[in-house]
């Protein structure tokens, strides 16, 4: 199946077909007509997945790529406009231009926890640049894969998206055919193995990963407002969103108005039964609601040593419902570990909330002394996707910005860097490698393929040809 797939994909690319802007076109408004004519099929299949809410779903999944669409339709042409380039003097006189082209089949490999933004938003770019597309769905969200397989091929022109369904087996298999270029987005585990394959066909890959990514507060006066952003970035899809904050990092002494604050915007959002609102999400499977109430469990368990954690509040879970509390926890403090602050030091070395990314909607506060020790903190862990920085004192949000390294920076808010069609997206060492959205995602897709036009006369080429006299090597010593 893979293998046929693939096939197809590349002798629809080998026409030229694909390299036409009307044939581009087409695809990107058959793509937008389904996210609004079968509009109820996706949120159907969302809501079985996810829980998302119809308006949930038009917000951060459907008009996320309705605009991305838009914004590519719009600039579409100048994008595949070939660049003019300056000439050296030495080649003068020429011409030279940058001529963007497609790179032929792109593999799409996307996870589930926004499982038609990230299989979509690749794909425009990728059919933008005039690639074709082999688009592997996530399994964990069943019913949202089988709605793209059913709904893609009827939207776009014949063999221009190939859809596979599967889990391990299938990638395996698919990752074995060559590809121009693969885009993955989900863990580093996975990445790894991804782009073990594709070094095999010299494949470029883009991987977007994720991580924990850090939140800093320290801004009194805007302490309500913050925390509402705060709690809005966190708890939306249940906290399975690769640019929530992970955990929010600020001193001892604002540990408790932050709670106090982010318990009054829950409420307000979700009112005083979260599993009673329908802007609410639920955790995509059991595997990943076990794995969150085991972290949870360990992260307050009384009997540890250097414990000290405690649920602040929320904390409630139906395994039934897969409902998960808006959960806030009160960390102990990070201790000193051979690189500086570590959220792993210590005898919590082992406690999955402070190892790995919660990926769910326990938020974690870690008291630290100052912002430096923040940024100490940051620096001795992986670099993550995002960095959200609430603080009043240009100082503050300067020595984020300057000393650490993330994915991208977000002050006083989050999440909406990941939706905005100007901004690259993408991650850094360990949460990813290579950005798209808007006009990167087309650069991604394409090659720029570098065109010069040297003319006969006057022939200067002639300086450089044997034999080289004094007067030629005088005369290219001063060229070059
Ligand atoms: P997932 O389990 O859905 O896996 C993603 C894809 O990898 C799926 O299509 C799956 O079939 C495939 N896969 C799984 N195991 C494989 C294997 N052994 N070989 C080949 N393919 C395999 O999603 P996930 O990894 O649980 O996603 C969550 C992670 O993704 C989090 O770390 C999150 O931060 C990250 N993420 C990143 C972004 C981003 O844009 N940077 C967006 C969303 C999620």
């Amino acid at each position: 199946m893979s293998a046929a797939a693939v096939t197809a994909a590349r002798r629809l690319a080998q026409t030229g077909e694909p390299r036409r802007l009307d044939w581009r076109r087409r695809q990107l408004t058959g793509i937008r007509e389904m996210l609004t004519e079968d509009a109820d099929r996706l949120t159907e299949a969302l809501e079985a997945d996810l829980g998302k809410s119809p308006a949930q779903s038009q917000l951060t999944e459907m008009g996320v790529v309705v605009s991305e669409i838009d914004h590519m339709l719009k600039h579409l042409e100048s994008w595949a406009a070939p660049k003019r380039l300056g000439v050296p003097t030495f080649l003068r006189p020429a011409k030279a231009r940058l001529r963007p082209q497609p790179l032929g089949v792109v593999l799409i490999i996307s996870p589930w926890n926004y499982p038609v933004q990230l299989c979509l938003s690749p794909l425009v770019g990728a059919l933008a640049a005039g690639n074709t597309a082999v688009v592997k769905p996530s399994e964990v969200a069943p019913h949202t894969s089988e709605a793209l397989a059913e709904l893609l091929p009827r939207h776009t022109s014949p063999d221009a998206v190939q859809v596979v369904e599967g889990g391990v087996e299938e990638t395996t298999e698919l990752l074995e055919q060559r590809f121009d270029h693969i885009i993955y987005t989900g863990n580093g585990h996975v990445g790894r193995i991804v782009m073990r394959a594709a070094a095999e066909h010299l494949t470029p890959v883009t991987l977007e990963l994720g991580g924990k990514t850090p939140t800093w507060f320290d801004d009194d006066e805007n302490l309500e407002a913050a925390a509402r952003r705060i709690a809005w970035t966190k708890f939306t899809n249940a906290g399975q969103t690769c640019v929530a904050p992970d955990y929010v990092l600020t001193t001892h002494d604002r540990v408790q108005p932050l709670t106090d604050a982010l318990e009054k915007a829950c409420r307000q959002m979700y009112g005083r039964d979260p599993q009673a609102s329908a802007d609410y999400g639920r955790i995509v499977d059991e595997k990943h609601f076990d794995r969150l109430s085991a972290a949870l469990e360990e992260h307050t368990a009384p009997n540890r040593a250097g414990a000290g954690a405690a649920v602040a509040f929320g904390g409630h879970h139906d395994r039934e419902q897969r409902y998960f509390a808006p959960t806030v926890v009160h960390s102990p403090a990070p201790r000193r570990g051979p690189q500086g602050l570590d959220l792993t030091a210590g005898p919590r070395g082992d406690d999955a909330l402070m190892c790995q990314e919660i990926f769910g909607p326990v938020l974690p506060i870690v008291p630290v002394e100052s912002p430096e020790d923040a940024v100490e903190l940051i620096r001795s862990g992986e670099k993550p996707l995002a960095l959200y920085v609430y603080s009043d004192s240009d100082e503050t949000r300067e020595l984020f910005e300057e000393e650490t390294s993330s994915g991208g920076v977000v002050h006083d808010a989050g999440l909406i860097q990941a939706g905005a069609v100007t901004i690259p997206f993408g991650g850094v060492g360990e949460s990813g490698m290579g950005a798209y959205h808007g006009e990167a995602s087309f650069r991604r897709f394409s090659h720029y393929k570098p065109v010069v036009e040297k003319p006969y006369t006057p022939d200067t080429l002639a300086f450089a040809m044997p034999p080289l006299g004094r007067i030629k090597r005088g005369l290219l010593r001063k060229l070059m």
